[in-house]
């Protein structure tokens, strides 16, 4: 049976595919079919299943998706270069450079090459200035993902206590500002936050984004308070997954099977037992947020074609 506590991101994450895929039709009948451009540079194993997955899924909702490989000998100038060709393209409305890229070449000129209109994850300078100013932008997929289903879960944002863990530009920086926005009073803690736990219980909403397999323990969480997992960690000692997952056969048998198990930054059994709504992982965050890459690909084509 399945716990009634859990927040269900995979439901939530099919509602906004749905939307996006109704709003995509929409548009492809006043003949503006969105396009999305993914960007994979190297080899990496976990950017190629990602990405896979994120060209699928854009098919899935009419989305006409093309990834454009570079190998991983490709520089920063290869990448600007093909990214400058995407914001010539008229046929392309979003475009999304998978991270990291090869060979531990810095992103941070890439991102800002991108044409702040076709900003897929609204990582751009210009589009975190807008979302900090509450104007109309791509908003990055996973913390809007995590407001979503927040908002559509019941979960009460207004005048809530939040504490966000990790200030990250990707999820703990825009994260705090939507929840800002949406009027819960954000604490930002990381890694030289003092008496983390203590500050972590005072949370009727905690959000974990830390990269830390489950360090999120009960003594950081209020009775009660609500927990979003953001985090997505491998562990592949025995022990640590036997610990983690006591009794959980069907655990044991992933790690057999694949070398490892996924965890995230939270004690899954500690939240299960201190929370009173939850996400779990998987399953929790992680389809949200190609659930928001479609939705933002969907606004960017009506934004920028001027489509209805
Ligand atoms: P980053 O590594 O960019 O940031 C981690 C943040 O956590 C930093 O702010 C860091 O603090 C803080 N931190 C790290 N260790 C500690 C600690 N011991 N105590 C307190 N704070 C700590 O990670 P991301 O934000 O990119 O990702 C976070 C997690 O979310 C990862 O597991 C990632 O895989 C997952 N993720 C999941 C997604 C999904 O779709 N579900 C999408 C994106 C990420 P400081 O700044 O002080 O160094």
């Amino acid at each position: 049976m399945t716990d009634p506590k859990i927040l269900d991101g995979a439901a939530v994450a099919a509602q906004i595919r749905a939307e996006a895929g109704a709003q995509a039709a929409a548009l492809a009948a006043a003949g503006a079919v969105p396009g999305l451009a993914v960007v994979l540079a190297g080899e990496d194993p976990a950017s190629e299943v990602y990405v896979r997955n994120k060209a699928k899924a854009a098919r899935e909702a009419g989305i006409a998706a093309r990834t454009v490989r570079l190998p991983s000998t490709a520089t920063e100038a290869d990448v600007l270069a093909e990214v400058e060709a995407l914001n010539r393209d008229d046929s392309v409305d979003a475009i999304l450079v998978q991270l990291p890229l090869p060979g531990g070449t810095p992103h941070a000129r890439v991102l800002e090459a991108i044409d702040p209109a076709k900003d897929a994850d609204g990582f751009h300078p210009v589009n975190v200035g807008r979302l900090v100013q509450r104007k109309p932008a791509p908003v990055p997929c996973t913390p809007a993902g995590v407001l979503e289903l927040l908002e559509r879960s019941g979960v009460p944002l207004r005048g809530a206590r939040a504490v966000v863990l990790g200030r990250s530009d990707i999820v703990g920086k825009p994260m705090a500002m939507l929840l800002t926005h949406a009027d819960a009073t954000v604490t930002i803690a990381h890694s030289r936050t003092r008496d983390l736990p203590g500050l972590c219980r005072e949370a009727d909403l905690l959000v974990a984004a830390i990269g830390r397999p489950a360090f999120v323990t009960a003594d950081f969480i209020r009775e009660g308070a609500v927990v979003v997992d953001v985090g997505i960690n491998r562990v592949s000692e025995p022990s640590e997954v036997a610990r983690l997952f006591p009794g959980d056969e069907k655990r044991a048998a992933q790690l057999a099977k694949n070398g490892s198990v996924l965890v995230g930054d939270c004690h899954p059994g500690d939240v299960r037992a201190r929370a009173s709504r939850y996400t779990p992982v998987p399953g929790g965050v992680g389809p949200l947020t190609i659930a928001r890459l479609l939705w933002n690909t969907v606004e960017l084509c009506r934004a920028r074609r001027g489509a209805r």
